[in-house]
């Protein structure tokens, strides 16, 4: 950064703001709330440093002022988009998400300015004795707790969002303790901006390649998987049994909750199977370099799991909002068991004489299927 003339700093001091105004049009576009949030928290820490912490935070009240909001923010913040649910923008949720999110903000500064009136409080906020590392003893733990919740909560989920939150904690946190480093500030910005892009990038990937209900890769995915298939490969169809008396009876939800573990059980299939979900209660199954008979076998492993699955559900006798789905759902009001299971039917070809390209062989396995349907369900044919 030395070797830079003037005016090349200057471009490169406005490249966090560039970032971040791109993040936020992205995740605007995308209708992902906390990625903007996060991209307006990333920009506002970095304008806060370059406009007001270029100073000695010790020497100057105003700024250590400042920088106690900021260390207090950080973390706070980060910890507040983890944990609040992603609902999209334009409705009660999403302003109660960002209203929150300003009120938290509010209360750092709340919290600093108590701190700054108590002793004790600033003791524990004033700079770990540490050579080049201004951030505070208890900031830090702060810090090194939000980072422990989000990573526990990146096991646990394994969504995008973790991932960029950590990745923006990691930043922000490097910008504040290492301050007095020469422009450490704009490296972080802009590290902590292309971490939301990043997240931006692979959640725009999922949209499009994977489904939303059940999390399996889409249609999609699955046309462009066809085009750039082998000269040998199996396709499968399944098919879920008796679905729509089963939504009749227990509800559009309950059918809902059950076609996630139905998906579950045929993203676990073997023999190199790759799961896509077809449409509504289908799903499709690519095998390369597979014999229709090898494939059977594995499916027949999971049409067998899934028949002998007991899915235990959520009781849904709560009253329905609107008087039509309450008509419509009158079988599942009266449930009362919370144990339920469901079969599927399965048909599988392979690439051979007879079907030369993916969409015959397609066609084919759908026969397949459909004689699987007409000789009783609950089975596979190939
Ligand atoms: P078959 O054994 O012949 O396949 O009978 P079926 O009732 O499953 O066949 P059909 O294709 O006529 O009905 C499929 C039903 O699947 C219709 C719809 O109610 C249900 N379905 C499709 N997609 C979804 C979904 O995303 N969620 C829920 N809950 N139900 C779905
Ligand atoms: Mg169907
Ligand atoms: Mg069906």
């Amino acid at each position: 950064m030395h070797q830079l003339g003037g005016d090349a700093r200057i471009v490169v001091a406005y490249l966090p703001y560039v970032i971040a105004v791109a993040c936020v049009v992205m995740a605007y576009q995308f209708r992902r709330l906390r990625l903007l949030l996060a991209a307006v928290g990333v920009a506002s820490l970095y304008w806060l440093i370059q406009e007001h912490l270029q100073v000695s935070v010790t020497a100057n009240a105003d700024a250590s002022r400042l920088f106690l909001v900021a260390s207090l923010g950080v973390p706070l913040l980060c910890l507040y988009l983890l944990l609040v649910p992603e609902r999209g923008m334009f409705n009660v949720h999403g302003l109660l998400i960002a209203v929150f999110f300003l009120g938290v903000l509010g209360l750092c500064f709340a919290l600093a300015d108590s701190l700054v009136a108590s002793e004790a409080g600033l003791e524990s906020f004033s700079a770990w004795p540490w050579e080049g590392y201004v951030l505070s003893r208890a900031a830090s733990k702060l810090i090194a707790l939000v980072a422990i919740i989000g990573i526990c909560l990146l096991l646990l989920r394994n969504t995008e969002m973790e991932s960029v939150l950590l990745g923006v904690l990691a930043s922000s946190f490097l910008s504040l303790a290492l301050l007095h480093l020469d422009d450490i500030s704009i490296v972080m910005g802009i590290a902590g901006g292309l971490c939301l892009m990043w997240g931006l990038l692979r959640s725009s990937y999922s949209m499009a390649y994977r489904d939303e209900l059940t999390g399996l890769l889409s249609r999609r995915a699955l046309n462009e998987r066809l085009n750039s298939l082998g000269r040998r490969y199996s396709i499968a169809m399944l098919d879920v049994d008796h679905f729509k008396r089963f939504n009749d009876k227990h509800g559009h939800d309950v059918g809902d909750e059950v076609l996630k573990l139905v998906a579950s059980r045929v993203r676990q299939v073997g023999n190199g199977g790759t799961a896509y979900r077809y449409g509504g209660e289908e799903f499709c199954i690519v095998f390369p370099r597979r014999s229709s008979e090898d494939c059977a076998a594995a499916l027949d492993e999971v049409r067998e799991r899934i028949a002998s699955y007991k899915m235990s559900i959520r009781d849904n006798r709560k009253r329905p909002v609107r008087a039509r789905d309450g008509a419509r759902r009158r079988g599942a009001t009266k449930i009362r068991s919370d144990e339920v299971s469901v079969t599927i039917s399965a048909g599988v070809a392979a690439r051979g004489d007879e079907y030369q390209d993916p969409e015959s062989v397609i066609v084919a396995a759908d026969s397949k299927l459909y004689r699987a349907k007409k000789s009783g369900r609950n089975r596979v044919v190939y």
